[in-house]
């Protein structure tokens, strides 16, 4: 990928994608494609494809998708399903029939089987039932790494997926009733050492295990990816570390400067025990994550709080 080549990013509001586009723009190329969701209709066949061909993208990442926590996941199930499957497809046929040099596909390892063991590996995935939350979801995004893997198989494409662990950074969804623990806490944290609040509320025991990777480190990823990399199969994103709910809350406590108490509350779900990624099959093609992550807590917490009047 040269700094002049034509490059689309699918999806450059989101999370991924804006951060996708901050990192090119950063490392000097000049020729980015966005299209917002309103000009261009990925679920529509014929749509994706007439820009494929007036735009004629050289590279392209995928992150555009419908997402959403686990109540939207279940309450309509059959938009995540359609929405995501055809964004998917259209997406890499039309990339495909344009002659695309290289596609790199966002997955998510929300997408491996329920009781997949821990840490996940990406031979896991297809191994067992799903996640009922987000089944439809994941039946979607595991289509599209199938679509990657099959055009690779019978038409050669350079199409290639990565599946990121749990993001955060920048641009992510700090609405309380929606959003995922890291940007949910910040809020509340950062709200009560404001209002003098005695007490911030943390839902379940603080036990669970998770891994954190920051958006900028996916972008690098995704870069490193596109630049390096040509195989089939899912290759998982992480930082191959974990740590409890309690000590990323303590964390966040100490960036924000809240002198409050955490008190965790046993009524709201702990959700699973333990997630995080095996990480060795990305370390072995030689990339390694690089935001720690009191630093990427740092650098949020700063951007909540010089965005907060336009988060989501
Ligand atoms: P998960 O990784 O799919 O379980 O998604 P979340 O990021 O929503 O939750 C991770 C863990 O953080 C769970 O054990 C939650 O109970 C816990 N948690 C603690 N406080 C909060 C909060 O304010 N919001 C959310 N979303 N999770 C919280």
């Amino acid at each position: 990928m040269q700094l002049t080549d034509r490059i689309y990013v699918a999806g450059h509001g989101g999370l991924v994608g804006s951060a996708l586009i901050r990192r090119l723009k950063a490392d000097g190329y000049t020729n980015i494609l966005t299209c917002g969701s309103r000009e261009l209709d990925l679920r529509d066949q014929g749509a994706t494809r007439a820009f494929f061909e007036a735009e004629r993208p050289q590279y392209v990442f995928l992150a555009a998708a419908k997402v959403g926590g686990i109540h939207a996941n279940s309450t309509r199930p059959a938009e995540f399903l359609y929405d995501n499957l055809m964004i998917a497809a259209n997406v890499i046929h039309a990339a495909h029939v344009t002659g695309v040099r290289k596609l790199l596909n966002l997955g998510s390892t929300c997408i491996y089987p329920r009781d997949a063991a821990q840490p996940l590996r990406e031979d896991a995935l297809l191994t067992g039932p799903l996640e009922e939350t987000n089944r439809a979801y994941a039946v979607a995004k595991i289509a599209a790494i199938e679509l990657c893997d099959q055009y690779r198989a019978q038409y050669g494409s350079d199409f290639v997926s990565a599946m990121p662990t749990n993001l955060y950074g920048p641009g992510d969804n700090f609405d309380l009733m929606g959003s995922h623990v890291l940007p949910a806490l910040i809020r509340k944290m950062v709200d009560a050492r404001e209002a003098g609040t005695p007490t911030v509320s943390v839902w379940g025991s603080g036990t669970p295990l998770r891994e954190f990777l920051h958006v900028d480190d996916l972008a690098d990823a995704c870069l490193f990816l596109m630049q390096h990399v040509s195989e089939p199969g899912p290759i998982n994103v992480g930082t191959g570390q974990d740590l409890s709910i309690r000590e990323v809350a303590e964390q966040i406590r100490a960036v924000v400067g809240y002198a409050g108490e955490l008190a965790f509350d046993a009524s709201k779900p702990d959700g699973t025990p333990r997630k995080i990624t095996d990480v060795s099959r990305i370390h072995a093609m030689g990339w390694h994550h690089r935001i720690a992550l009191d630093e990427g807590l740092r650098s949020t917490v700063e951007w909540y709080l010089a965005h907060r009047g336009q988060v989501r």
